[in-house]
């Protein structure tokens, strides 16, 4: 049988940078106050901590929270990314693995098909799973007592989550989008951990340009890093820093090329009419889930796309970033659209 793969998180995320312990996890407060208060609770009792669900868009830390939320327990964790447990008995082998107070870690939990859902159930609950022995008139269901066990989920579509799995999580964590002084804390943090001499113009370039995404910062402050190592450059300044990430291609509000040609899209293409996502993804060609989950939620955040129940929409925003004439259907949308919200309002405020 082949065993559920390990999520290989190395290519592109330095183990090495990862924080080990909650106080070392920067931002989030609201959440690590949260998830704070459980830990002590769980490690007081003596108990295992509930089960987590961890949801938000990719690169904001939800793995790293499920390997610190081990470290803390001082308990084992155990990764597996939910489109690698194919059968239920993949995941019946995970689950019979684990020993007392082992953290489970399984990424996209969204993607579980419903017979290993089904499996979950009954483990989440009261701690135990059943398994079907024996084929044909033979068969028997025989039930396996589980150790006490904390299950991360993380998922980048919390929508998507059946509601039975999703009533199953004691704790529900949301990750936001990071804001500029956060990611500047990381940066610095992750340059010195470099030894990398970076001037605070430099850093707070480089957080502007981090599409609130500290996976994206680390990155950045990788690729970076390379570039002053062949130009011989000892310490980062903003004027070379500018000009390197340029050359990376990335722009003033940390757009990159797919980014911009999305945008141009449905700017010239569709002059501001929606377009829909497959069409989208095939005419950039790459994958629905990638323009999803990795592009739009931080354009549509920095108010750079809107959604309409149609498809996806350009702004004027969009327009004015990349210097593109606004299209008369995108004007003619947003006057319509404030028109209606002022129109609100005053509705609002004879209430
Ligand atoms: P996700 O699982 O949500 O896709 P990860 O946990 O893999 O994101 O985080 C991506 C990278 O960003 C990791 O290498 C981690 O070091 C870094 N990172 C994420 N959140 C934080 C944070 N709050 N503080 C410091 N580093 C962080």
């Amino acid at each position: 049988m082949s065993a559920p793969s390990v999520r290989d998180t190395t290519s592109d995320d330095d183990l090495q940078i990862r924080p080990l312990q909650l106080q070392d996890f920067i931002g989030q407060s609201e959440l690590t106050a949260k998830l704070a208060v459980s830990l002590a609770a769980a490690q007081k009792r003596g108990e295992a901590l509930d089960h987590v669900l961890l949801s938000g868009p990719p690169g904001l830390g939800k793995t790293t929270l499920a390997a610190i939320i081990a470290n803390e327990m001082g308990s084992k964790l155990h990764t597996a990314s939910a489109p690698a447990i194919t059968r239920p008995r993949d995941l019946a082998r995970l689950l019979t693995l684990l020993e007392k107070r082992d953290v489970l870690f399984i990424d996209e939990i969204h993607r579980l098909g419903a017979a290993c859902e089904e499996i979950l159930y009954p483990a989440l609950e009261d701690g135990f799973i059943e398994v079907i022995v024996g084929e044909g008139v033979t068969a028997q269901s025989i039930r396996l007592n589980l150790q006490e066990f904390t299950l991360v989920g993380a998922t980048t579509r919390s929508g998507m989550l059946s509601a039975p799995l999703k009533d199953r999580f004691g704790l529900e964590l949301k990750l936001d989008f990071y804001g500029t002084s956060e990611l500047a804390r990381i940066i610095e943090r992750t340059a010195r951990l470099y030894e990398l001499q970076i001037h605070p113009d430099a850093v707070q370039m480089l957080a502007e340009r981090s599409r609130m995404t500290p996976r994206i910062a680390n990155r950045l402050v990788r690729r970076v890093r390379d570039y002053a190592t062949v130009e011989h450059i000892t310490s980062i300044e903003a004027p070379w820093l500018d000009d390197c990430l340029q050359q990376l291609g990335v722009d003033t509000m940390g757009l990159n090329q797919l980014d911009r040609k999305i945008l141009r899209l449905l700017i010239e293409r569709y002059q501001g009419r929606p377009a829909g996502v497959s069409t989208l993804a095939a005419l950039v060609d790459e994958e629905e889930r990638t323009l999803i989950e990795d592009h739009e939620p931080f354009m549509l955040r920095l108010g750079l796309i809107e959604k309409s129940p149609r498809g996806r929409v350009a702004t004027t925003r969009a327009c004015r970033h990349l210097n593109i004439p606004v299209p008369a259907e995108i004007r003619q949308r947003e006057t319509d659209s404030s028109v209606q919200q002022y129109e609100s309002n005053l509705f609002t405020d004879r209430d």
